[in-house]
């Protein structure tokens, strides 16, 4: 039986350039994927609102993955059934998979007081304090800021009190992950398992078909989901290292970076096998 393939794949840096953000090496590519009705679902550490624009952009009609893991977003009537556990919200349903940044919020100003002189959250920024901060342009900036599940904290103390605050906030719950300059607060939420959600349903939906999934990345944050993939696809970058896994059966590491290495492992791995039999 010919599996089906669904493509999970992160955005930055894997889909898009690490530096201009652009997809064109990859676009004809989108294009032979969805001929053959193979579904891209990006995942992402991205917000709503910024991959709305760029399924727009894409013309993606697929599920996605938003905010690591956070949450799933399914169009409505993309499945027959809507599956168990989800919402409503708009044009989509919706799964969570951690508490809403409103929790993480409450935890910040009403449990860790004790720091709250040496950080300042992106909530408490305007628009143009955001943007000044990130480099980023205001428009940027305000997507950057609709964050759901979670709230990035610019630090402004030593790492000593970093330290202790980090212990302070998993004591209460919380995921910490370190980003640069920024501390992003949220709960225990991973690509992988929102992919491994995601491909179940496919499956339960559509139960006389088989099903395979590729995941694309190139970063550590893309380990999980790289993990629980029927194959692996570590996508090469300008800046950093492969993304670490332990696995080693199925894995293909790209030869080009960003998009272009994309396009070049989905020929390889899926394409090729399909023009093939046709
Ligand atoms: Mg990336």
């Amino acid at each position: 039986m010919i599996k089906k393939t669904l493509v999970f794949t992160d955005l930055d840096g894997t889909l898009m350039d690490h530096y201009s953000y652009k997809t064109e090496d990859a676009e004809d590519t989108i294009v032979a994927l969805k001929f053959h009705d193979i579904a891209i679902i990006p995942n992402t550490s991205k917000t709503l609102s910024e991959i709305l624009n760029i399924r727009e952009q894409l013309h993606l009609t697929s599920p996605f993955i938003i905010e690591n893991g956070a949450a799933v977003y399914i169009p409505v009537n993309y499945f027959k059934k809507q599956p168990t556990g989800t919402q409503q919200q708009g044009d989509f349903w919706v799964k969570p998979f951690c508490q809403d940044k409103a929790h993480w919020l409450s935890l910040l100003t009403e449990h860790a007081t004790q720091f709250s002189e040496y950080f300042e959250g992106f909530s408490q920024l305007t628009n143009e304090q955001l943007a000044a901060l990130t480099g980023l342009n205001t428009a940027q900036a305000t997507m950057a800021k609709q964050r759901q599940y979670g709230e990035p904290l610019n630090w402004l103390g030593s790492q000593e009190v970093l330290a202790e605050f980090i212990a302070h906030m998993q004591k209460l719950g919380a995921n910490i992950l370190q980003g640069g300059r920024f501390v992003h607060v949220s709960g225990h939420a991973d690509k992988g398992q929102a992919q491994r959600w995601l491909a179940k349903q496919y499956q339960e939906n559509n139960p006389t078909e088989a099903f395979q999934t590729i995941a694309l990345g190139d970063s550590d944050n893309d380990s999980a989901m790289l993990e629980c993939a029927t194959i692996a696809v570590q996508i090469r970058s300008p800046v950093h290292d492969f993304p670490q896994l332990k696995r080693q059966h199925d894995v293909y590491q790209s030869q080009q970076y960003g998009p272009a290495g994309w396009a070049e492992c989905l020929h390889k791995i899926v394409l090729s096998n399909l023009d093939e039999q046709t």
